[in-house]
């Protein structure tokens, strides 16, 4: 577990959000894990995602007081949390401030759909490249089909461990791109 906590991101919201600027407009590939402490455990758990959280191209975010709370009490300097849905719009602005592009990938049909509706009105300028729910029942070949158009900001909301188990999967099919397992975020952000 100490390993996790070694790694985690703890400079706090504004700080990462200079590191996701810096990634997005260097056009390199970035993984970004928002953990809870379940998040935590799943690594103890399995090995393939011990491996994801552990990749040098992985960056975890403190997600939720119990994940700060757990750093403290392990003696690491950690901020403040840093959330899904908070990543998520700030990469949602950003992409639209530098001219990226997205794909959205989870959630309901009905969500996903009235977040890319919500997202195309605010953001006329925004490249949604697409987005799919996440009830299709092969998401590798979502995802493969994903690869192909290159986006620049990839949110991935299927819950944990799908979504990062997912990404970690394809992501070295993708030569640049932010990757981020958003959990529930879809579905707070569309409403
Ligand atoms: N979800 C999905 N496909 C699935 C299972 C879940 O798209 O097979 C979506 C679900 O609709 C919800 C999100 O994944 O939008 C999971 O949200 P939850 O709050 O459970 O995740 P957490 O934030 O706790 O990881």
């Amino acid at each position: 577990m100490k390993k996790y906590f070694e790694k985690i991101f703890g400079g706090g919201q504004e700080e990462f959000q200079k590191v996701l600027s810096k990634h997005l407009e260097e056009e390199k590939r970035l993984f970004v894990v928002t953990a809870n402490p379940e998040t935590l455990m799943t690594g103890q758990e399995n090995s393939e995602f011990d491996r994801l959280l552990m990749d040098e191209e992985t960056c975890i975010v403190p997600d939720g007081i119990g994940t700060v709370k757990a750093a403290h009490m392990l003696g690491y300097d950690v901020a403040e949390r840093v959330t899904g849905v908070e990543i998520s719009q700030f990469l949602l602005k950003e992409a639209v401030r530098q001219g990226k592009t997205v794909f959205l990938l989870g959630a309901k049909e009905e969500v996903v759909s009235a977040l890319a509706g919500k997202l195309a009105a605010k953001y006329p300028n925004l490249g949604i490249l697409g987005y799919e729910n996440g009830y299709v029942k092969d998401k590798d070949v979502v995802f493969d089909r994903i690869a192909e158009l290159r986006p620049d900001v990839v949110l991935v909301a299927l819950g944990i461990p799908q979504q990062e188990l997912l990404i970690y999967r394809h992501l070295r099919q993708f030569e640049k791109g932010i990757f981020v397992g958003v959990g529930g975020s879809f579905d707070v952000l569309s409403g």
